[in-house]
């Protein structure tokens, strides 16, 4: 998203949020711009942009995925969840991935230890398989 300051006719100053700046033209172009205070619809932009929150635009290269040090609250709960509906199949977790994908096992849920590598092999063959930002360990049921 990106946020734009708007200037009216009468020189009402107002935000307005846009997906792209080609966004803005279309909308404006279409008429669907006016000025909260007067409806006016001669609306331009100042030059002034600020980049929104989703990063929808943000050069690839600057995005790095980084763990959080800690973990935020729903994350865990979301973490809760998936220990207790999977079935821990620790370092067996890429063969039977497999064999689930394959039918040649009992559809379920799993959980268990690979490897980066393993993990991508997984994603390469259509496997659907979600990293978890935890460590493994040995005290869960
Ligand atoms: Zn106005």
């Amino acid at each position: 998203m990106i946020v734009f300051e708007l200037i009216c006719g009468d020189r009402h100053r107002f935000e307005g949020w846009f997906a792209s700046a080609g966004d803005f033209e279309r909308q404006k172009r279409r008429g669907l711009l006016s000025c909260p205070v007067c409806n006016d619809s001669s609306i331009e932009k100042l030059l002034t942009a600020k980049i929104g929150r989703t990063e929808a635009e943000a050069p690839a290269e600057k995005k790095q995925p980084a763990a959080p040090p800690t973990l935020p609250e729903k994350l865990r709960d979301m973490i809760d969840a998936i220990l207790l509906n999977t079935e821990d199949v620790g370092r067996e977790f890429p063969e039977e991935a497999r064999r689930i994908h394959r039918k040649e096992a009992p559809e379920r849920s799993i959980r268990g230890v690979a490897t980066g590598e393993e993990t991508h092999d997984l994603l390469d063959e259509g496997i659907a398989v979600m990293p978890l930002p935890i460590p493994p360990r040995e005290d869960w049921h």
